[in-house]
């Protein structure tokens, strides 16, 4: 988006609550990919918005998104997904020491591993998808099946920087995430079960509902 658009929508944008500023801080510090400010802000109002009373995450990170997302619908409850070890342990710490722990359930491990365990918790009226970039299809075939009827799947990261228009700039490995993430993109925006808008909004987010019976769907 044009750079000045940009500038005055953040000037509209309130800054962010000072305890979650202090997870800001410490992802930027250690380069933890933790959700941009705009998209998390677009991620909590569809929340507000919706009302979920379930919310299932794939890639916790140091809990930075399961947090805000509790922020924002606080009668909600979250299971999250994180397979690295030292995230893991930030994560939970974070969750005591903003007393979360009830409200938001860590599952530890690979969440394509963990399939059961997380269909055991289910089902979700949120889904949102954040975890590696080239298994974003598998991720959403995985579990997509475990929402409620009015559920909806929020994908982060689906223009990756914009390299995903494009990839010239940016180093082999990541050309190859971007083909992927464009691939899924596509698949997502053809999928006949789900309806999808992609918005330009943080690092660009996909928001998926449930084709409805009866809705005409050419
Ligand atoms: N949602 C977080 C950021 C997540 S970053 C936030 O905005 O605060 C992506 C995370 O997904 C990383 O921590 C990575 O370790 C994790 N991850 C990647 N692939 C995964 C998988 N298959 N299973 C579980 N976690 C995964
Ligand atoms: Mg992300």
């Amino acid at each position: 988006m044009n750079e000045k658009i940009n500038q005055y929508l953040s000037g509209l944008q309130k800054p962010s609550i000072e305890w979650l500023l202090k997870i800001e801080e410490e992802a930027n510090r250690d380069k933890v990919p933790i959700m941009e400010r705009s998209g998390i802000d677009f991620l909590k109002q569809i929340l507000r918005i919706q009302q979920p009373k379930h919310i299932l995450e794939i890639g916790t990170a140091i809990g930075y998104s399961a947090l805000q997302m509790i922020d924002a619908v606080p009668n909600t409850t979250v299971v999250t997904v994180e397979r690295d070890h030292d995230r893991i342990q930030r994560a939970k710490f974070h969750f005591e020491q903003y007393d979360r722990l009830k409200k938001i359930e860590l599952i530890a491990g690979d969440a394509l591993e963990c399939v059961e365990e997380i269909s055991e918790k289910g089902p979700y009226d949120a889904i949102f998808i954040d975890a590696a970039k080239g298994q974003y299809k598998r991720f959403f075939d995985c579990f997509s099946p475990l929402l409620t009827d009015h559920g909806i799947v929020i994908t982060d990261n689906i223009l990756f920087h914009g390299s995903v228009v494009d990839s010239s700039q940016v180093p082999k490995r990541l050309q190859k995430l971007a083909g992927k993430i464009n691939q899924y993109n596509h698949w997502l925006s053809n999928h006949s079960d789900f309806q999808t808008i992609f918005v330009p909004i943080g690092d660009g987010i996909a928001i998926s509902t449930k084709v409805k019976e009866g809705s005409i769907n050419e």
